[in-house]
């Protein structure tokens, strides 16, 4: 598939895999994506399985990505994890902003703008991650709610460290339910956010950016998501937890 921007597939594997389950899964990937240079691959593991799978992933193609990380660097802040921790598994992206921190530890956007500037402190890559609820798209305001997300998640952030940035779409009411949005919708909400980047940055800029779709992402719908000119690569959940569905998902995609 030939695409402006680099495709990027980052699994997100969320609260699973014990170390041993973790080796057996990137192993696994490791074998079946060993040829494959035409997308970036990611694995976002639980903290405790970073140590490993960084060592079970160097001199392969798969690149290490953590969940979250605390927007402060050092200190008394009981069960946080600061960037340099991260970097010394040698982590390049982080995930921030996930619905479920937003919904369950009542993340804000102003928060997760601040977690991505200590993230680009570090020189990880953030993946915000945005997307309206099942309730924001019917009452017509999924505009509205990406545009107050985008804007206050990224509020602080130069040029440069935009151009470093990935950007997650994923409608809540995709996640973990089955239920995909269509390529339309999926192209649509992409759109819209890179026209915003235009607006919040410049024309040269917003192209550069690479915007995920995460949302029940499986081998049987990456092909057509990826060949949607705005869609530039996947968050996966679920099926990023086995080997054969993750690595078909970035075969398809190619
Ligand atoms: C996610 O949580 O980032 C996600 C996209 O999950 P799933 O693929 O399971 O819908």
């Amino acid at each position: 598939m030939d695409k402006e921007r680099k495709l990027i597939i980052a699994g997100n594997w969320k609260m699973n895999k014990t170390v041993a389950e973790a080796l057996d899964l990137v192993n696994g990937l490791k074998r079946e994506l060993s040829n494959v240079k035409e997308v970036d691959i990611v694995v976002c593991p639980p903290f405790t399985a970073l140590s490993e799978v960084s060592k079970a992933i160097l001199d392969s193609n798969i690149r290490l990505g953590a969940q979250n990380m605390s927007e402060h660097n050092v200190g008394a802040f009981t069960g946080e994890i600061a960037a340099v921790m991260l970097k010394e598994f040698s982590v390049r992206y982080v995930i921030l902003g996930h619905s479920e921190r937003r919904q369950y530890q009542k993340e804000s956007d102003d928060l997760i703008a601040r977690k991505a500037l200590a993230a680009h402190a570090a020189s990880l890559k953030p993946i915000i991650c945005v997307g309206e609820t099942l309730q924001e798209r019917e009452a017509g305001l999924t505009e509205k709610v990406l545009e107050t997300q985008v804007r206050g998640s990224l509020a602080g952030l130069s040029r440069d460290q935009m151009v470093e940035t990935i950007i997650a779409y994923e409608p809540v009411w995709a996640i973990g339910t089955g239920k995909t949005a269509t390529t339309e919708q999926a192209q649509q909400a992409h759109a819209f956010i890179r026209s915003l980047l235009a607006r919040l940055y410049d024309e040269a800029t917003a192209r550069k950016v690479r915007i995920q779709y995460g949302g029940s992402v499986k081998p049987s719908n990456a092909r057509e998501l990826m060949s949607q000119p705005d869609v530039d690569g996947a968050l996966v959940g679920g099926a990023s937890l086995e080997v054969r569905s993750f690595s078909d998902i970035v075969k398809n995609s190619i």
